[in-house]
């Protein structure tokens, strides 16, 4: 534990002018304030804010951040007040205390509703002063450091993951590289000690392989400029075990050069002098091409700055080597902690502002728009707890959105008439599909047109809420329009199966008695299959009763029709999974004889005329319809045809299988095995196919196939 005259002299050494009562009382109040409460690992608890308060000082913070350190956790763990701390230590130190607390609060609540309304708060807070934020990050740091200490390891598993998805990347966005690596690798340690310790044997295995390889590159490459003139520190950085394990995992590759483990840090003087070194290095070593990125020129955008370049270096070694200035590297450090010392030196301590804040204020306007809480959460939930991807509209409006989202929610994002019209997308200039994932910084610019509307199928990718909501609602109105389309070629049927002209005025006047409002809603209500075509009918010709006898040899005929396509209802214009579904059992294609059957509230099913499910509906004629194939070829799509296949059991038998599907342009899109022996497997496999006749074509050709024995179609 820091010692009370350590801490002093510690801040003394980078603030002279610090207050030093100021400190000494802080420390005192904080141990007399904690008492003999302890901490899991024994200490006595005031060791904690302490210790905090000295992770602090290794960034340099001002005084009154230093004290609000110690006392970080004085209101919320113990009797003091914010009042006592306004009293003794000023204004300044109690909205800093009162910040930090509204933080640890936050992280307390369990309750949702609760935890919307303190994280806006803390956000609030958040943007008001940046050192809160830092108080509470050195906190987090401590509190990992001291993890192994908590005995409950579920607890210790939340706190990491916390860390990993939370305060890591608070810390990246803020600039905080020292803390955000510390924080990641004490979370790593926690979360995945296995991969952890993988990486470090190999980390272990290459260096006593290269046998101090990384000093004498650093002494060679420091030779090497000096010859040209460029006075520069070089030193050489192992990567940190995590973003190893990382890289490993995003790009799935093992590590084994040099360059994926070790980055060699050019420190020079000035901006020229960067552009010098890059000079010298590329012109002594071979680059290595794709690897150069010039982050002065384009810092990023927690504002780090340096060049980064790969070459073959001094021991014919893949190396990475990164160049900067000094105070590109203090920042790169210090981030934010960095970026206020100069202020502080410069006598202009303002609001925290620049473009490593704009993501807090662009947060804050997120929030500020939620009016509910609960529904808050319930919108932003991802977007507040998980990562998020910032992009940019082509004007450079800032969109945050959760992670995962896709054009379709940027599109929604932007605005829901973008949303709903939206048709392609340009992501850093590039045509892509609606469902690409969204990454950090990219540009996108939606491409509408005034003839799309929102897709049900959108639904399965989008992940905000505003593009769900709009999407399901857009759906309830065009299925409503599907089912209004269905009922009334139902209806319309029915008038010529009957004999009569098809007269809407005639379905007026019975709207009072079946209790619609609108000939439309009965429509509609016909087509989900609530209430028979039949009803209609017989309501609008009373005198006409149909014998139930009579109904069913109408069935065999509507069957025998339906093979003429005589009187049948087009399934033009009908969309699958909407107001019509092709039956799971048969797998109707294009081409087959169909039939369909009305099921109450999901319009109509269809099937192919010899399906065996269609047993199950000879007691229910009413709800038979005849139906057929749009004529239009340009209307067919990708359709599913299911068959039923034997192969003998030997090598390379289910590779000509799929070779003999996939040369006639099918696509296999499921395989199940139904049946197994030592002589042969029975399997269903799923085709995706134009029609039946490309069905067709493909059960001949695997037909003939040696090493396949029997194919059929699937029938129920
Ligand atoms: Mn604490």
């Amino acid at each position: 534990m820091i010692r009370q005259y350590e801490l002093v002299e510690r801040v003394k050494a980078y603030d002279p002018n610090a207050d030093e009562d100021a400190l000494n009382r802080g420390y005192v109040f904080a141990m007399k304030a904690h008492g003999s409460q302890r901490r899991a690992s024994g200490d006595p608890y005031f060791s904690h804010p302490i210790e905090v308060a000295g992770i602090l000082t290794g960034i340099r913070l001002d005084c009154a951040t230093i004290i609000t350190a110690l006392l970080h956790d004085t209101v919320e763990d113990t009797g003091v007040t914010l009042d006592e701390i306004r009293d003794l230590f000023g204004d300044e130190v109690a909205q800093l205390v009162d910040g930090v607390t509204k933080l640890t609060r936050l992280e307390l609540q369990s309750d949702r509703t609760k935890q919307a309304e303190n994280f806006r708060k803390l956000l609030l807070a958040m943007s008001e002063d940046i050192r809160v934020l830092l108080v509470k990050l050195a906190d987090r740091l401590h509190n990992m450091r001291t993890l192994q200490f908590v005995d409950d390891s579920e607890k210790r598993k939340r706190v990491a993951r916390e860390t990993m998805e939370i305060f890591a990347p608070l810390a990246e966005r803020i600039g905080m590289q020292g803390m955000k690596d510390e924080l990641e690798g004490l979370a790593f340690a926690e979360i995945n000690p296995d991969a952890r310790d993988s990486v470090i044997a190999r980390l272990e295995f290459l260096r006593d392989e290269g046998g101090n390889q990384v000093p004498r590159i650093a002494a060679e490459l420091e030779r090497t400029l000096a010859k040209a003139d460029v006075v520069a520190a070089v030193s050489g950085r192992e990567k940190q075990p995590y973003s190893i394990w990382r890289k490993m995992q995003r790009k799935n590759i093992a590590f084994e050069q040099l360059s994926d483990i070790v980055a060699f840090r050019v420190v020079v003087e000035s901006v020229a002098k960067c552009y010098q070194t890059l000079g010298v290095v590329h012109g002594a070593y071979s680059v290595v091409p794709g690897r150069f990125k010039d982050f002065i020129s384009t810092p990023k955008s927690n504002g780090y700055q340096s060049i980064h370049t790969t070459v073959i270096g001094p021991e014919s070694q893949r190396i990475e080597i990164q160049i900067r200035t000094r105070e590109m590297h203090e920042f790169a450090e210090y981030g934010v902690a960095a970026h206020w010392h100069f202020k502080q030196l410069s006598g202009a301590l303002a609001r925290p502002e620049g473009r490593q804040y704009r993501w807090i204020r662009e947060l804050l306007e997120i929030l500020e728009h939620a009016s509910d809480p609960e529904e808050f959460l319930e919108h932003t939930k991802l977007e507040m707890y998980q990562d998020q991807v910032f992009c940019f509209t082509p004007k450079g409006d800032l969109i945050a959105l959760p992670r995962g989202a896709t054009p379709v929610d940027f599109a929604y994002a932007v605005h829901s008439e973008v949303g709903d019209t939206c048709v392609g997308a340009k992501i850093n200039g590039r045509m892509k599909p609606l469902r690409t994932l969204l990454h950090n910084g990219d540009q996108v610019e939606i491409v509408c047109s005034k003839a799309q509307t929102p897709s049900p199928t959108w639904e399965r990718f989008v992940v905000t809420g505003k593009a769900r909501s709009r999407i399901r609602r857009f759906v309830r109105l065009q299925q409503r329009a599907q089912y209004v389309d269905l009922g009334r070629a139902i209806v319309q049927k029915g008038f010529r199966v009957v004999g009569h002209k098809f007269s809407k005025r005639a379905l007026q006047r019975v709207l009072k008695t079946l209790q619609f409002k609108t000939v439309d809603d009965l429509y509609a209500t016909v087509g989900q299959g609530v209430i028979t075509g039949r009803k209609v009918i017989e309501q609008v010709f009373p005198d006409l009763k149909l014998k139930e006898g009579k109904v069913v040899s109408l069935t065999r005929r509507r069957a025998k029709r339906a093979e003429a396509g005589e009187h049948a209802v087009s399934i033009r214009g009908l969309i699958p999974g909407m107001a019509m579904h092709f039956a799971g059992c048969c797998h109707p294609l294009p081409g087959d004889r169909i039939v369909g059957i009305v099921t109450t509230g999901k319009g109509v099913t269809i099937h192919t005329i010899d399906c065996e499910t269609l047993e199950s509906f000879t007691e229910s004629p009413e709800r038979w319809l005849d139906v057929a194939w749009d004529q239009d070829p340009e209307s067919i799509g990708i359709h599913l045809g299911r068959i039923n296949i034997v192969v003998m059991n030997e090598p390379g038998s289910l590779g000509s299988l799929s070779t003999v599907i996939a040369k006639n342009l099918g696509n296999i899109s499921n395989l199940k095995i139904t049946n197994r022996s030592t002589d042969f497997f029975e399997m269903l496999v799923d085709i995706e196919v134009q029609d039946v006749k490309h069905l067709t074509n493909i059960i001949a050709a695997l037909r003939v196939t040696p090493t396949i024995n029997s194919v059929e179609r699937a029938r129920g």
